[in-house]
């Protein structure tokens, strides 16, 4: 059973290991900011790869889009969001600290004790002004959402894709809120990065297709190896749903908080196409050559935060284990998500050594993020791997200079292969796609 982790030893292990930094630390950072270090720049990609993988490239009815942040400010008005993007905000009128209403317990400040404000509606979308004069209409949002960017595109894609319904649009891209009360690390900041799919269906057909994504997206995060027992499905209560949803799921993890949000899958029906076309005066529907009829498509939509999804990876993969009487973090990453696949790290820094490590280092670049490294001892660089959760070292010996062999040490069962540097790019392949690989020819041992 892996040990239960708290957030501190994710904070102090994401620092240590480069993956996220207090954004301008030097300053004293910014609250609820942060910055991605080289190994989370690696993992975040990996994250958004295989979301763009299993939703686009491996299907032909999701094509993808990037559309701009800053949009024109009638979308954010037929969206519902100047009206409806709020959230309760009181404040304390002791420390003037301010909370979400719906977020307390209780009726005074949870820091002071002091006494409340009552309730005012706080809109989240960050407000800024485009071009040199700051006058009311100039005033611009930073989006909430990448949702918009695809609904008011609907008919350029539907236009040049020449695909059928049921069709989806991806986008991922970074997205912005004001939100009152931040924290959990990267669980809720006010800059973050949604991975978000409008799929659009036939009327009739919407309900059907809801539970296709759930069932999809929860087997997205199980195939990228979280545990099943930490994951969970909520079904919004008629009172909960947001204004543009007729049904709604949310996937929720076992974070160290407790059980949260860590993707939405919403039926959005036809609000947002009904709506851009009421307010653009522009015709958002789609002519069914089949059937000959003409109808506005409703949306299925999955919503994923690339943020949250990296912190629960990473909860998710953190282990402490005992190695004979040593203890070792280690991150059971899945291979695809691994900032790096394989790192060469020769015995010593022994000039003789050097030539042959950096050959193979070399040789495996172009296929592998690959990382060299020759500092400290064998057993240290071991420990920092598997910190970063890389799944395979190759380390070269003095006897690789003899007979051309490396060992390959596999970071879960810490097993040993010895192989020659010729087959080295083939058999990392076969491990890193997943594929059983016949050690038995080979000199296999366990790490001491
Ligand atoms: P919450 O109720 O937690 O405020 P939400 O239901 O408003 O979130 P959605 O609009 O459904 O969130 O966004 C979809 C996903 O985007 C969330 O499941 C989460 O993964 C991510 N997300 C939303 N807000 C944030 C945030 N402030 N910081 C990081 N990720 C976020």
């Amino acid at each position: 059973m892996p040990a239960k982790v708290d957030m501190d030893k994710i904070v102090s292990l994401c620092k240590r290991r480069g993956l996220i930094f207090p954004s301008s630390e030097i300053y004293g950072g910014l609250a609820s900011c942060w910055d991605y270090g080289p190994m989370g720049v690696e993992l975040k990609r990996n994250v958004r790869d295989a979301w763009w993988k299993s939703i686009v490239h491996e299907r032909d009815d999701v094509v993808g889009l990037d559309t701009s942040i800053m949009m024109h400010p009638g979308v954010w008005a037929a969206s519902g969001h100047i009206d409806s993007f709020t959230d309760p905000l009181v404040e304390c009128k002791s420390c003037h600290l301010r909370w979400r209403a719906d977020a307390i317990e209780g009726k005074g400040c949870p820091k002071c004790g002091g006494e409340l404000t009552e309730p005012r509606m706080f809109n989240l979308m960050f407000k800024t002004s485009m071009g040199p004069v700051e006058e009311e209409a100039s005033t611009i949002y930073l989006r909430p959402e990448t949702a918009q960017g695809i609904f008011v595109n609907f008919d350029n894609v539907i236009t040049t894709s020449r695909k059928k319904l049921p069709l989806g649009i991806a986008q991922i891209g970074k997205s912005f809120r004001n939100e009152i009360t931040t924290g959990n690390f990267i669980f809720r900041t006010r800059e973050f990065e949604h991975m978000e799919l409008e799929y659009f269906v036939k009327p009739g057909t919407d309900e059907e297709w809801l539970d296709y994504w759930v069932k999809e997206r929860f087997d997205w995060y199980v195939k990228l190896g979280v545990r099943k027992e930490n994951l969970r499905l909520r079904q919004h209560g008629k009172d909960e749903l947001a204004h543009y949803a007729r049904d709604c799921y949310d996937i929720e993890y076992l974070f160290p908080m407790g059980w949260s949000e860590l993707e939405g899958i919403a039926n959005r029906g036809d609000f947002d196409l009904i709506q851009h076309a009421k307010c653009s005066g522009k015709e958002l529907s789609y002519y069914d050559n089949e059937a000959g009829e003409k109808y506005v498509p409703y949306v299925i939509e999955p919503s994923a935060g690339v943020d949250r999804s990296v912190l629960a990876f990473l909860i998710d993969a953190y282990d402490e284990e005992e190695i004979e009487g040593e203890k070792r973090t280690v991150l059971h990453l899945h291979r695809s998500l691994a900032p790096i696949k394989v790192a060469v790290l020769p015995l010593s820094r022994n000039e003789k050594l050097t030539p042959l490590a950096k050959e193979v280092f070399n040789k495996l670049c172009p296929n592998f993020v690959t990382d060299y490294d020759d500092s400290q001892s064998i057993g240290r660089r071991y420990r920092r791997q598997d910190e970063i959760g890389t799944p395979f070292c190759v380390t070269i010996d003095f006897e690789s200079l003899e007979d051309k062999q490396v060992t390959i040490r596999e970071r879960d069962s810490l097993a040993q292969i010895r192989v020659p540097v010729e087959e080295l790019d083939k058999i990392l392949a076969a491990k890193l796609r997943g594929e059983a690989f016949d050690a038995s020819p080979l000199w296999a041992t366990r790490e001491k």
